[in-house]
């Protein structure tokens, strides 16, 4: 399949761990709902984080010693491309909260589920997160923000409110193609995206290996592997 993109095409793009595989990273549900052999809700949860924060940053510290390995791959470089020849129109969504597409070169994102690569303080104090690319032996070497709480991962945690949801509804809105990538649609709200697009007049588009657990809602789905097929997926038209 080819998309080709007009001069008054807005693009839309949602990924998930998926792009990330090609690159090492592995998904989520990979392995009977572990994710690197931890259970999520031991790391993932705001009770975790209330009940033991050293698990929780262990888990965390290892993500980020294996994002900072990781290299983009060649999906998230055709993404970076395609956004630099329509840098208006283009508009990208990751679920995912390695940096992988801004190494790439994607500037106009937004990473609704938080960064690896930044903390905040565990209260909601008003302190903005910080760059924190830190791999913590313990808990004891982990900082504390000014009010006096301690630093805790810049991620949504499952049972929290995403980032930046006006601006993505803002954008689907907009929207006349929307591009999904590499996520099993079984996380909301980001497996809704796509009816909002759809209803919005998007054509709707997903690539990955497997369908999708939303995939009747999409006019195409594209079988095979990101880094694989997105290289030859766009066709920009003047
Ligand atoms: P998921 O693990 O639920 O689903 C991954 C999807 O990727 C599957 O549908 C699978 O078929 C697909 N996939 C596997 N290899 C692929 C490839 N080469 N190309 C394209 N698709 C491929 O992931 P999710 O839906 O993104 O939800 C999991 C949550 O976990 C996300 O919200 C994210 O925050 C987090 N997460 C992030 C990372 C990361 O930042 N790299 C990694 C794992 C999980």
């Amino acid at each position: 399949m080819t998309i080709s993109i007009h001069s008054t095409d807005r693009v839309f793009v949602l990924t998930g761990a998926g792009i990330s595989a090609e690159s090492g990273l592995p998904t989520f549900r990979a392995s009977d709902g572990l994710w690197e052999g931890y259970r999520i809700e031991d790391v993932c949860t705001p009770e975790a984080w209330e009940r033991d924060p050293a698990s929780v940053w262990a888990f965390y510290s290892a993500r980020r010693a294996a994002a900072q390995k990781a290299k983009p791959n060649p999906a998230h470089c055709a993404l970076a491309k395609l956004e630099s020849q329509l840098p208006e129109r283009f508009f990208l969504c990751t679920q995912n909260v390695d940096d992988l597409h801004e190494r790439a070169g994607s500037v106009h994102l937004v990473h609704m589920h938080g960064e690896l690569a930044k903390s905040r303080c565990e209260y909601e104090c008003g302190a903005p997160p910080v760059e924190d690319r830190a791999v913590y032996a313990s808990l004891a070497e982990v900082g504390r923000c000014g009010c006096g709480g301690r630093l805790r991962p810049h991620i949504v945690f499952f049972g929290e409110v995403p980032l930046e949801m006006d601006r993505i509804q803002r954008e689907l809105a907009k929207a006349t193609w929307m591009l999904v990538v590499g996520t099993s649609g079984s996380v909301y709200p980001a497996a809704h995206f796509v009816h909002w697009a759809r209803h919005a007049g998007a054509r709707t588009v997903y690539v990955g290996p497997e369908r999708p657990l939303n995939a009747a809602a999409f006019t195409h789905v594209v079988d095979g592997k990101a880094g694989e097929v997105l290289p030859e997926l766009f066709q920009v038209e003047d």
